[in-house]
């Protein structure tokens, strides 16, 4: 049975606006679901109706079995973790972390004990006897965290809770949550916008955009198949290629999944956007697909080359130390296993 339901759940605002549109979602007992979307798309409000702050227009919110839809944050036994992380000022570090254990009646040596293991793990050890407003925000906010992660609740909500990390910091904190996750096998659904923290964390990624949910799928799946051009351009860093079907038919072979993306007297349909992944597209001299290099961008383990062609700017993958110069030209050819079809009207994947 699933852990946590969420059936037709459904929030407008008094203003009219429809922030969440019957989102239906199963999360199993020990999954980590990431939802993943542009500002505004509805994450927040769906987040805070499951920890039961916002009530719902519509729907259901089921919690081990239990539909508590109705009942107070208090009667949800949840662990939430806010963008912001609002510790106690007047405490210290240490009495931050403990106080939900405090509040759960945890006898004190059981409290140190813990509080001196999620702080040794969250590298605040050093920080425990001082006051919030002596650290970095980067400091507070893994206070928060661990404030958040020292009681075991039935299921941990967290909204952005790393957006005050740099670079670095933001990269071994997704390790530490993965493995506090996997350790303890809490469910949690975990909000963002950043794609790349979404693929780093989920189990299952659940892509919304103006309130609708788009693709519920692992991060793999949703990289390679992605349900809509939406998820397609919004995923991966670069995007998909994303190229008009009139023009491009006579360079891009079919996928081999399907014949769809042509009529039935077999010519390339204009309604349907050929997609294409950087990694499956490839310099190939001989190619009648030509076009000149805009921009060559180092990435570390690889590099981006944008290539100007008469069916658009297609985005290519190249090694690390494999150079162009902007300005040549080049032929390009596409990985069929690679190609993707999307139907231009309603954004979706042809079968
Ligand atoms: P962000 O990452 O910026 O927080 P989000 O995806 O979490 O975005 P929500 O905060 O859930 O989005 O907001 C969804 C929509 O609901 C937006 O149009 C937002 O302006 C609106 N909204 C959010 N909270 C309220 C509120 N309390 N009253 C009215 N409208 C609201």
């Amino acid at each position: 049975m699933s852990f946590l339901v969420l059936e037709r759940l459904d929030k407008t605002w008094p203003d009219g606006t429809r922030a969440v549109r019957s989102v239906d979602l199963a999360i199993e007992p020990g999954e980590f679901v990431v939802l993943l979307g542009p500002s505004g798309c509805g994450k927040t409000t769906t987040l805070r109706m499951i920890a039961g702050l916002e009530e719902p227009t519509s729907g259901r919110v089921l919690l081990g079995g239990q539909d508590v839809t109705r009942r107070s944050p208090a009667e949800r036994d949840i662990g939430f973790v806010f963008q912001f992380y609002a510790l106690y000022p007047h405490m210290t570090v240490a009495e931050n972390i403990a106080f939900p254990l405090e509040c759960a009646r945890v006898p004190r040596a059981e409290r140190a004990v813990a509080v001196a293991r999620v702080a040794d793990r969250l590298d605040l050890a050093r920080l425990l006897g001082k006051k919030p407003r002596e650290l970095s925000g980067g400091d507070q906010q893994r206070v928060g965290l661990a404030r958040a992660l020292v009681r075991k609740p039935s299921v941990w909500l967290m909204d952005e809770p790393l957006g005050a990390l740099d670079g670095a910091e933001r990269l071994s904190m997704c390790e530490f949550l993965r493995e506090q996750q996997q350790e303890h096998r809490v469910p949690t659904v975990y909000v963002t916008h950043d794609q790349e923290e979404a693929m780093r964390l989920a189990d299952r990624v659940v892509v919304m955009n103006e309130g609708d949910v788009l693709q519920t799928a692992p991060p793999a799946e949703v990289y390679s198949d992605p349900a809509t051009l939406f998820v397609a351009r919004f995923v991966g860093s670069p995007g998909m290629n994303l190229l008009d079907d009139t023009e491009s038919g006579d360079f891009v072979p079919d996928s081999p999944r399907s014949a769809t993306g042509r009529d039935e007297s077999g010519k390339k349909s204009p309604d349907s956007v050929c997609g294409v992944r950087p990694e499956f597209v490839r310099f190939e001299p001989s190619s009648a697909l030509r076009g000149r290099v805009v921009v060559d961008a180092f990435h570390g383990a690889c590099r981006y080359v944008h290539v100007e062609t008469p069916i658009g700017r297609v985005v290519v993958r190249r090694g690390a130390h494999e150079r162009v110069e902007v300005g040549a030209e080049v032929g390009l050819a596409f990985d069929p296993r690679g190609v993707r079809w999307f139907d231009r009207a309603s954004g979706r994947r042809l079968a």
